[in-house]
């Protein structure tokens, strides 16, 4: 449609009137096709998502584990309650509150992988770069250093 637009991800412009370099490729990206803060490119950002299956089974493989310890430790923590509760109040009770101890540790485990995969990515390339920064106003033109 756009005849400019070379794949959505980067334009003409990019090239020709960049204001800044992705943090990852150091590719030069214009106003538009700027990455937000904690983003990069678009060409950065569909290898972040490429990369989801391995995200997933990294989270199905600790979460389980995750379950098991943090459940397991809630179980033996709540002994002294299963030991004075009757046991058909006691049970339930300790095994519910062990299994949603469980359930939040493998969620935290989600939580953990996704996070520390963004931060790893966003890590990638990105130490010899100033800290990205939103441009903002008219056209005020900011010569990128060259890179060689
Ligand atoms: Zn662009
Ligand atoms: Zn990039």
């Amino acid at each position: 449609m756009v005849a400019r637009l070379t794949d959505g991800r980067r334009c003409g412009d990019c090239d020709a009137h960049a204001v800044a370099r992705c943090g990852r490729c150091n590719a030069p990206v214009c106003r538009r096709h700027q990455p937000r803060l904690g983003q990069r490119c678009g060409g950065c950002e569909a290898d972040w998502a490429d990369d989801l299956p391995v995200r997933r089974m990294l989270q199905r493989l600790f979460a389980p584990p995750a379950f098991v310890l943090a459940g397991g430790a809630s179980f033996l923590f709540m002994m002294p309650v299963l030991i004075a509760l009757p046991f058909s109040i006691g049970a339930p009770l300790v095994a519910t509150l062990a299994a949603l101890v469980g359930f939040g540790a493998s969620v935290g485990t989600y939580r953990l992988v996704e996070r520390a995969a963004r931060a790893q990515f966003l890590r990638e390339h990105a130490r010899a770069l100033p800290v990205a920064r939103v441009v903002r106003g008219r056209t005020h033109h900011r010569q990128l250093p060259a890179r060689t």
